[in-house]
């Protein structure tokens, strides 16, 4: 399985993207920064977009690219839950802005959305595809992706920490996760529900605690004015764990 970091970043400048993964140049997560990152025909391969949530940084793209799929006869599913259908197809793709990519052309629309429950696996494109709720702001699900030759990820998409129940659902052999902002913003964090390196220690401890082992870790959703912080402050909650926990950059390329 290859794992391509399209976007990692919470705020877009001509030096970050937001956030955009991409499984096997053919399953994507989140459309914060997808039309930028990939070429047309890139695009026109994708067979899948996963939604963690609705939040902007997650979904801007989504018009975009359903207007590229659109003028070269592609089409993309969208899965999420419910309540990111509601957002996304009630704001997003109504039809006000810009064209109604769920109904156009016609015999063919461009955009469908699948609905799917959390905790329920389904299959997508030959991955096993598993929904868990994460404690954010609005409903939220991380994915675990498995492939067809057994490997696996979690990523938690935005979330703060109490991820204890999720953890039990899991055993990705890479975690991506988000650390948004230093600790010193420990208060904002928990109420925005987003994680500062201190308490993502704390979560990834728990994690080993419940499951025995602790994955390869890599982090998303970065303030790119306070990453220097959050780097420092990382280095030392690797060091306190004994294990690897990296930053993603945009580009960055896993193999598993
Ligand atoms: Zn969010
Ligand atoms: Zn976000």
């Amino acid at each position: 399985m290859d794992i391509r970091f399209l976007g990692v970043h919470n705020c877009e400048s001509k030096e970050t993207k937001c956030i955009s993964l991409l499984i096997d140049d053919t399953l994507a997560i989140d459309a914060g920064g997808l039309t930028s990152s990939l070429t047309f025909e890139a695009q026109h391969k994708l067979k899948a977009l996963l939604l963690t949530h609705h939040h902007y940084d997650h979904i801007k793209d989504i018009p975009a690219l359903a207007m590229n799929l659109f003028l070269s006869g592609g089409t993309i599913t969208i899965y999420s839950t419910a309540p990111v259908f509601e957002a996304v197809s009630s704001y997003l793709l109504d039809g006000k802005l810009y064209p109604k990519f769920m109904e156009t052309p016609p015999a063919k629309p461009t955009v469908s959305f699948t609905i799917i429950e959390p905790h329920q696996v389904v299959l997508i494109d030959g991955y096993k595809v598993l929904a868990i709720p994460v404690e954010h702001a609005t409903p939220t699900v991380g994915y675990q992706i498995t492939s067809p030759e057994g490997k696996s990820l979690f990523y938690t998409g935005d979330t703060g920490p109490g991820l204890d129940e999720c953890w039990q659902y899991l055993s990705p052999q890479l975690l991506i996760t988000e650390v948004t902002a230093p600790n010193k913003y420990e208060d904002f964090a928990r109420e925005s529900g987003h994680l500062t390196p201190s308490l993502l220690g704390q979560e990834l401890a728990k994690f080993r605690e419940i499951k025995g082992y602790l994955p390869q870790t890599v982090l998303v959703h970065m303030n790119p004015r306070v990453e220097k912080e959050i780097a420092a402050e990382l280095s030392a909650v690797a060091a306190s764990l004994g294990s690897e926990i990296t930053l993603a950059y945009e580009g960055m390329q896993i193999s598993l």
